[in-house]
Parts: C-alpha cells; sequence; structure tokens
C-alpha cells in the first residue's frame, strides 16, 4: 500500500516544474458552483479541503454544465506547464457562475459518524463510502487521480491509504440519472451542498494520455451482472461489518479487496479474555484485555475500514471495560459457544458439541435460553451467525426454530436495539426470519465471518435484500448504537 503524503507528491511534481497553476482556494456554500476553465483528461489534483461542521460539498471532474460557461478562464490554462510555485498563484481563481454538472464523477467531502449517509472520498453512487477519514473544522488533504478510465481516490487527515480505487470497465452499470457518470475529458466543478467548504492549495498536474496506474492490479466484477454495482447506485450502503482479518487475509489485502469489489469493510478482531489453554477461543487472533485492545486499534489506524470488536466466547465481559470498548465503532457478538455446566461448548466443534443428555428439543430450549442471556447480558450491537444450529441439526431448522423460539430471541433484539446480521458464509438467516425481523423493526447488517481470503462478495445478504425488500432505512449503522448506555455484565460461572 502507498503511504505517500500527499503535499510530497505535490511538491515534487511542483519542483519538476510541471505543476499547473490553479485556482489556489475556492469557497462553496450551499447551492455555489466554482467551475474552473479547466479541460484535462489524466491528471493529479492535490490540495486541502475543510468544512465547517454538517458541511457537504463535491468536487466533480471530466464535466460539463449546462448552459455552458460563457467566459473564457481567465487562469493560465492548466494545460500548459507552469514554473509558478503552485501554492502562491499570482492570478486571482475563477469563479464562473454555472449552473449543475452534466456530467462526468463526483467526489464527496462529507465528514462526521458512521450513519449511513455518504463521506468524504466517495465517488457518487459508484463507491459510496461510509466512514469518512477526515473531521469537520480542520484542514485535510485530498487528492484525485485519473489515469484513463482508472481514478483513485485519497482524502483524510490520517493516511494516505486510497479510499477508492476504481475501474471503468467495458460495460459500466449506471442507472438512467447518471448515466453521464463515465471517463471522458473536462472541466473541474466545486458544488456546494450544505453549510460552508473551503478548498486551498490546489494544483493540478495534468498527466499524458495513456499513464496507467501499477496499483491497479486486481480484476473487478463484470458490471453488467454485479449486484454490488446495482446497489451502489441506489446509494443502499453496501458494508460487509463481519470481516476478519485471519487465515493469510492481512488488514491490507482486505482493505484492497474492499476497493476493488466496492464493499465497505468492517474488519473485526476477536476479543476474548485471558487465554488458559492454547487454542481457547475462536479462530485467529485472539485478545485477552483492554491495553491490547487500544494497541490495536492504534494499529488499524489510518486504514480507511470500520473498526470492530467481535465478543468472542462467553467471558470476554470478565475481561474488558468501556476504556477498550468505547473506543470501536461496534461490537458483535454471536451464540457460537455456549457454557453449559460451567463450560464453554464451541458448538461448531464436533470434537465439543454435546447436549450433555438432552433430547434436541431439550437442547433447544437450553440453546435459547443462552441465546437470551447472551443478548441480555453482552453490550453488543449485532447478533451475528444468527441462528446458528450445530452441523447435526442445521438440517431441522425449521422444525426445531419455532415461531415462539424466533420471537424469543427477537425480543431482546428488539429490546436492545440489536441489529441482526444477514451471514453470507453461514447463509444464515433465511427469508422468514428475515421478514420477520424486519415487521419487528429489526435493523440488518451484512457480514460474512470469513476464515481466511475466501470472502465472497455478500450473495446471501445482496439477495436478501432483493427477496424480502430490505430499503436503506432498515440497515443499522453505529449511530444507531446503545451499547454505550449498557453494562458490562459478569454473567456466568466458567471452570476453565
Ligand atoms: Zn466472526
Amino acid at each position: 500500500m502507498s503511504r505517500i503524503a500527499f503535499t510530497a507528491v505535490a511538491a515534487a511534481i511542483a519542483l519538476a516544474g510541471t505543476a499547473a497553476s490553479f485556482p489556489s482556494t475556492v469557497a462553496v456554500s450551499a447551492g455555489k458552483k466554482v467551475s474552473c476553465g479547466a479541460d484535462v483528461r489524466n491528471f493529479i489534483l492535490v490540495g486541502e479541503a475543510w468544512l465547517a461542521k454538517g458541511a457537504e460539498a463535491s468536487l466533480w471532474f471530466h464535466t460539463t454544465t449546462q448552459p455552458p460557461t460563457t467566459q473564457p478562464p481567465t487562469t493560465q490554462l492548466p494545460n500548459h506547464p507552469t514554473t509558478q510555485p503552485p501554492n502562491h498563484p499570482t492570478t486571482q481563481p475563477p469563479n464562473h457562475p454555472t449552473t449543475k454538472p452534466v456530467s462526468g464523477y463526483e467526489v464527496l467531502f462529507h465528514n462526521g459518524p458512521i450513519d449511513g449517509s455518504r463521506k468524504t472520498g466517495s465517488l457518487s453512487h459508484v463507491r459510496n463510502l461510509y466512514r469518512s477519514m477526515a473531521r469537520d473544522e480542520e484542514w485535510f488533504p485530498f487528492e484525485v487521480v485519473v489515469r484513463e478510465k482508472n481514478v483513485e481516490v485519497r482524502a483524510g487527515a490520517e493516511s494516505a491509504a486510497p479510499v477508492v480505487r476504481y475501474t471503468e470497465g467495458e460495460k459500466p452499470y449506471r442507472l438512467p440519472q447518471y448515466a453521464k457518470m463515465l471517463f471522458s475529458r473536462g472541466d473541474f466543478v466545486f458544488e456546494g451542498r450544505k453549510g460552508e467548504t473551503k478548498f486551498r492549495d490546489v494544483v493540478l498536474i495534468p498527466l499524458k494520455d495513456g499513464v496507467t496506474n501499477p496499483d491497479d492490479i486486481f480484476p473487478y466484477a463484470d458490471e453488467s451482472t454485479d449486484p454490488v454495482i446495482r446497489l451502489q447506485q441506489e446509494d443502499f450502503p453496501v458494508i460487509n461489518f463481519h470481516a476478519h482479518a485471519k487465515g493469510g487475509f492481512t488488514p491490507e489485502i482486505a482493505y484492497n479487496k474492499s476497493l476493488v469489489d466496492g464493499i465497505n469493510y468492517g474488519l473485526a478482531v476477536n476479543i476474548y479474555g485471558k487465554i488458559v489453554r492454547k487454542g481457547d477461543g475462536g479462530v485467529g487472533r485472539m485478545i485477552e484485555n483492554d491495553d491490547e485492545a487500544l494497541e490495536y486499534l492504534r494499529g488499524m489506524n489510518g486504514l480507511p475500514v470500520i473498526n470492530g470488536f467481535q465478543g468472542e466466547g462467553r467471558k470476554w465481559t470478565m475481561s474488558f471495560t468501556q476504556r477498550s470498548l468505547s473506543k470501536c465503532d461496534y461490537i458483535f457478538t454471536d451464540s457460537m459457544t455456549v457454557v453449559d455446566r460451567n463450560r464453554q461448548i464451541r458448538l461448531y466443534r464436533p470434537d465439543e458439541m454435546t447436549y450433555n443428555g438432552r433430547s434436541p428439543e431439550a437442547w433447544m430450549e437450553f440453546y435459547v435460553d443462552q441465546i437470551e442471556k447472551i443478548l441480555l447480558n453482552e453490550p453488543a450491537d449485532i447478533y451475528v451467525n444468527p441462528f446458528y444450529l450445530p452441523r447435526e441439526l442445521a438440517p431441522r431448522f425449521d422444525e426445531l426454530w419455532t415461531d415462539t423460539r424466533i420471537n424469543r430471541v427477537l425480543d431482546i433484539l428488539v429490546k436492545y436495539k440489536i441489529a441482526l446480521e444477514i451471514n453470507s458464509l453461514s447463509r444464515l438467516p433465511g427469508h422468514k426470519v428475515i421478514r420477520m425481523a424486519k415487521a419487528r423493526g429489526v435493523k440488518f447488517t451484512f457480514g460474512t465471518n470469513n476464515q481466511n481470503a475466501n470472502i465472497g462478495r455478500l450473495e446471501w445478504a445482496l439477495e436478501a435484500v432483493k427477496a424480502c425488500g430490505i430499503t436503506k432505512d432498515d440497515m443499522w449503522f453505529p449511530t444507531d448504537s446503545v451499547r454505550l448506555s449498557r453494562q458490562t455484565t459478569i454473567y456466568n460461572t466458567i471452570i476453565e
């Protein structure tokens, strides 16, 4: 992953004498648009942005406006290189009144919490992002690089890792209203949406025809059939909240895959508690205490993913406090480990799974009681791998998961505003449970619980969106969380 500072790139190119003088400072407020009189195809555009609290703005590129601007630009054309230091233009920034841009791509500027609104760096309707790496009322660097049909966007205070890398394929999928969101060539337009946004030290560096992005090496989905681009076009948030960096799937690989797939990732690490024996807990790294959890989060700083904790096993509430729990974006838990006769039983391990003498029916009563305890006592935001059954019972799902049992679980999800994961690896839950949950106002997240790099593309979840009529309003976001108002309760006695 390249982590070159924006300003270093701009300075290096400026020194080489190829940078073009450009509107150095632009301020836009709601309804205001500033076009720049440029006509470029391949380019690097760098600068800094500042947003008032709650402000929104966008930067269009490859755009034309209607009606066309009447006056030619008064600044030097960006295609004519200048040796002037780009940060000190002697000309005035152009300020041509324009109407709505009618073609090209739009990069969004909008910070704030993860609430389901589209955030800074988003390539509108194509690669919508839901976490901003920047904060309001602070200058932050941004960079847009277009090389033929590839665009890379960087935006954020903490990192120079791209937040968008997108290549337009042979058959890009676009809704009629976005039919002209395509690469071509054209102007830049700064557009204010809400509040005040300022851009400063903006430098345009034209690039020659035929340049390629050396980091653009992974294959993209064919948009003529890809369901993800269809949801992106509708501004339906596509977020996999249950991605794990494990089995060779490092955070960096996960992040690169998220760029290619156009799926926002929530990367979650397991918080477990004290490891007594080797192999305790689930698959992958197990975090034992607050300090280690905080250290983990510091290590993730700068990677444009959403940061989650998975409460793994049944004793994590004994080892973690709000000191670390309040610092992640969300927490989820599952019911794949239960406590039976004071011992943790991992239901997914045939060598551990035991009914302890119960019939399957009696065991189900025990199991639903366990799920109630877990969700009532562990302050989680999302119930993941939901309604899981041990391998032997899975074929009897419809018989064993009676409406009464399903509703006992849904009661608690409703009570504590806990979201229900639609899990694409286990294909859980099925449409019946999803419809029952939706009818009761339960919100949803998408997840995979990948064990390695085979993370998929949320197939089961995206199918369920269509089949069960799930809308954006049915989706959960970290701003819906009530976990900080809940206690971490020690509710089990576990014999190690
Ligand atoms: Zn997991």
